[in-house]
């Protein structure tokens, strides 16, 4: 379901020394990345058709001939030209401080000089490359709950029991969340009222600042790591990058409202999705 970020590592220009690009190109690949490497002294206009045929979602460039200034502007140029522009292209090498801002207008995302942590250049690339190449085509299964913020549970259930006949399932402390939780059964969902257990509570800052009422909307989902994963590699603001645990030991991860008009989006992966996958594993 989900690809991996392709790179194109390219020395253009004259200068014959590769050892630096070949650590890049190893260090990327120790990442998970796909990385194809072009070999020594490349033009501008070979590195551009290569990247285009690679197909690649981000294309590194190394240069330590000092002709950083014509060169890489050059490579940026020739992929829009060539409708290639959602390209990201970073760069590294022998390149002066006061040369960045220059290769930065030019459409360089970001230069790593000498010395970068390989890691810090590969969480740039995971966090930029723009090609949607890992959405998701797969529906979330359900809406699992509607999340409503209550100043006290006790005064807020009965509405929803005696007056929309709604079943009380149960009650939970979040600890994660520092919330205490009130499931009610509706069809296949469930409405979630959820009541601050402190005043550091996310749910006890929605109340202050916005009142009472609804807080999220969660989608029951299969993999929800993956899709979180997914999300950041595609640029959508996230309030958790990685699951955390949730209610009846599901794992739960937040998109930020930012995403999506101010809607706060909750993935939820219940734990029968996961030992069905166990109980895979084991046969
Ligand atoms: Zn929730």
């Amino acid at each position: 379901m989900e690809q991996r970020i392709r790179v194109l590592v390219a020395k253009p220009g004259l200068d014959g020394h590769d050892r630096g690009a070949l650590v890049v190109a190893q260090a990327l690949r120790d990442e998970g990345m796909e990385v194809v490497y072009t070999g020594l002294r490349q033009t501008p206009a070979q590195i551009a058709a290569a990247a285009v045929q690679e197909d690649v979602d981000c294309v590194g460039l190394s240069c330590l001939s000092g002709a950083h200034n014509e060169l890489f502007p050059e490579v940026v140029r020739l992929l829009k030209e060539q409708g290639a522009d959602d390209i990201l292209v970073v760069g590294g090498g022998v390149i002066p401080q006061e040369d960045i801002p220059f290769l930065k207008e030019h459409g360089v995302a970001e230069v790593f000089t000498p010395g970068t942590p390989t890691s810090i250049t590969a969480d740039f690339i995971r966090a930029h490359v723009k090609r949607k190449r890992m959405t998701f085509q797969k529906a979330p299964k359900k809406i699992a709950h509607i999340g409503i913020a209550v100043k006290n549970l006790e005064a807020a259930l009965p509405f929803y029991i005696q007056h929309l006949g709604l079943t009380l399932l149960g009650t939970e402390t979040v600890e994660s969340e520092q919330v205490r939780v009130a499931f009610l059964g509706i069809g296949g969902s469930r409405i979630e009222l959820l009541e601050p257990t402190s005043a550091d509570s996310p749910i006890a800052k929605f109340i202050d600042k916005r009142g009472e009422g609804i807080h999220h909307i969660a989608l029951d989902v299969e993999d929800v790591e993956e899709r979180l994963r997914s999300l950041q590699t595609n640029g959508i603001p996230l309030i958790n990058e990685t699951p955390k645990p949730g209610a009846h030991g599901s794992q739960i991860g937040f998109i930020h409202p930012r995403a999506a008009g101010g809607v706060l989006f909750e993935l939820c992966q219940y734990p029968d999705a996961a030992a069905g996958k166990e109980e895979g594993k084991h046969e």
